[in-house]
């Protein structure tokens, strides 16, 4: 019988770097790590297997970080804010249409990103991929990574894992939770149109504006009424007239539009039973979705007033993923929590309540919201390993908040100053004084009651 594996031989890899906090991914959590690890002072190194920092914002085009918030909303406060802050200085001034918050440009936040990065100071590794997590005994010390250097050490006091399906906390062995493929939230790929005629689609979508009920299986109701740019009705005639495959699931949202006739992001593709952990979903899921898109542009074309003369502009640059593994930590957070503005000793900081997975969407109308502990972010069994962003420990339904980029900049941050403060006071991530990273927390502007 042939062997389904290899015996690779042992050899020496050199050392790249030695820092004092690493982060692996740079995403929203990713970023806000880095940079709030780095403003405690610290030594501090990020590293991204993509050409640009960003994670879902700049190779998803995921543009709509506070598509939330409304006039009581109570935001958290931190990073995250800086992103879109910092994204209208650079002139990427655009209204989300069914919120009262700006788009952050995909190619826009790769210069603020850039720029945010500069300015903190920290040490930065592009087209590197985290593929092992260096260990001894029960702590980590460092990561393997590999790029067209080839292999190759980067040493850590403490590890920050961004990137988003844990690979960095499954490869030192920490517990994972990871659901069947048929349960997991769809996968997409995003592009965006030139050539639409603005003034025309925005007529048409002011005569049979849609709401939220149309498209959310659960709501609290005060959802119902509120507008949302979601698009079914070219889709579904598209499928009527067998344009589109009957079981393929187009039907989204448009985002922003500019001035010169640019649908900058449109999530219409949504792919299910994919595992973004699995190579072959992977390669499929990039391919077919971009015939999906290319059959969502032709309706848009077809049954979309305003759009007859648009075309394709961009491919977000890599699929946009929403849920894979999450590391069982210390804590896990549920929905429950999520939705009765749960307290917590160690929280690090707040998000509202904000809930968009699986057809339940609750939008923060009313100033609800709930603390977000640190013990969801450290493993139960590894030290000196955070773990931030979407695949933070927690329940099914709190990941509807949790994965949210807002959120995702929330553990970031955390995790960062917890990090920072841990390499600082020379206490291990698992007996670190909450108190003391709350007070660096409350110094970085980050509101965590
Ligand atoms: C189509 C789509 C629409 C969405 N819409 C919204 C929305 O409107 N609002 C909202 O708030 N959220 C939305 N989300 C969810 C949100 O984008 C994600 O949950 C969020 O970006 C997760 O942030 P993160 O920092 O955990 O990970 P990511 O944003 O996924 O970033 C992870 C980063 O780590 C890098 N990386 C991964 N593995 C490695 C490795 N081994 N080594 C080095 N680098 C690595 C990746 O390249 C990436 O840059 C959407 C998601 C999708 C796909």
């Amino acid at each position: 019988m042939k062997k389904d594996y290899i015996q690779e031989p042992a050899r020496k890899t050199r050392v790249l770097a030695r820092t004092d906090v690493l982060v692996v991914g740079s995403g929203p959590s990713g970023l806000a790590a880095a940079i709030a690890a780095a403003r405690e002072g610290v030594d501090t190194m990020l590293v991204e297997r993509y050409g640009c920092f960003g994670g879902n914002i700049t190779q998803a085009m995921v543009e709509s970080i506070g598509w939330y918030r409304h006039n009581k909303t109570v935001e958290s406060q931190g990073i995250g804010l800086e992103f879109e802050a910092e994204t209208l200085k650079f002139g990427g001034e655009r209204r989300e249409p069914q919120s009262i918050s700006q788009v952050v440009e995909a190619d826009i936040f790769k210069c603020v990103a850039d720029q945010m990065v500069e300015k903190a100071g920290i040490t930065k590794f592009l087209h590197c991929l985290g593929v092992e997590a260096l260990t001894e005994g029960n702590r980590v010390i460092g990561v393997v990574t590999e790029s067209k250097e080839g292999r190759r050490a980067i040493l850590a006091k403490r590890v920050i894992d961004c990137t988003g399906d844990a690979d960095i906390a499954f490869r030192a062995g920490v517990a994972c939770t990871h659901p069947p493929k048929s349960e997991l939230e769809g996968v997409s790929v995003s592009f965006g149109c030139s050539g639409v005629n603005r003034d025309l689609f925005l007529a048409h979508v002011q005569k049979n504006s849609g709401n939220l009920s149309q498209w959310a299986r659960e709501t609290t109701g005060k959802e119902d009424k509120l507008f949302s740019p979601y698009l079914s009705e070219p889709f579904d005639r598209a499928r009527q007239n067998g344009e589109i495959p009957e079981d393929v699931l187009t039907g989204g949202y448009w985002s922003s539009l500019t001035d010169t006739g640019e649908a900058t992001y449109m999530n219409m593709v949504y792919m299910l039973g994919l595992d973004p952990t699995d190579l072959k979903d992977l390669t499929h899921g990039e391919i077919q979705g971009r015939k999906q898109a290319m059959a969502a542009i032709a309706a848009l074309r077809k049954y979309t007033p305003g759009f007859e003369k648009a075309r394709l502009r961009t491919f977000g640059s890599s699929l946009g993923t929403r849920e894979s593994r999450k590391i069982v930590g210390r804590y896990t957070i549920t929905g429950d929590e999520v939705r009765n503005q749960a307290v917590f000793e160690d929280s690090i900081g707040i998000f509202p309540e904000f809930l968009d997975s699986y057809g339940v969407v609750i939008i923060p109308t009313t100033g609800r919201y709930f603390q977000v502990p640190y013990s969801i972010m450290v493993p139960k069994s590894m030290d000196n390993l955070l773990v931030a962003g979407r695949c933070v420990s927690g329940d099914k339904m709190s990941h509807a908040a949790l994965r949210q980029m807002m959120c995702c900049s929330v553990t970031g941050q955390g995790a960062g100053v917890a990090a920072a403060v841990s390499v600082k006071r020379k206490i291990s991530t698992q007996n670190l004084s909450i108190k003391a990273v709350q007070n660096a927390l409350k110094k970085q502007g980050v509101r965590i009651e």
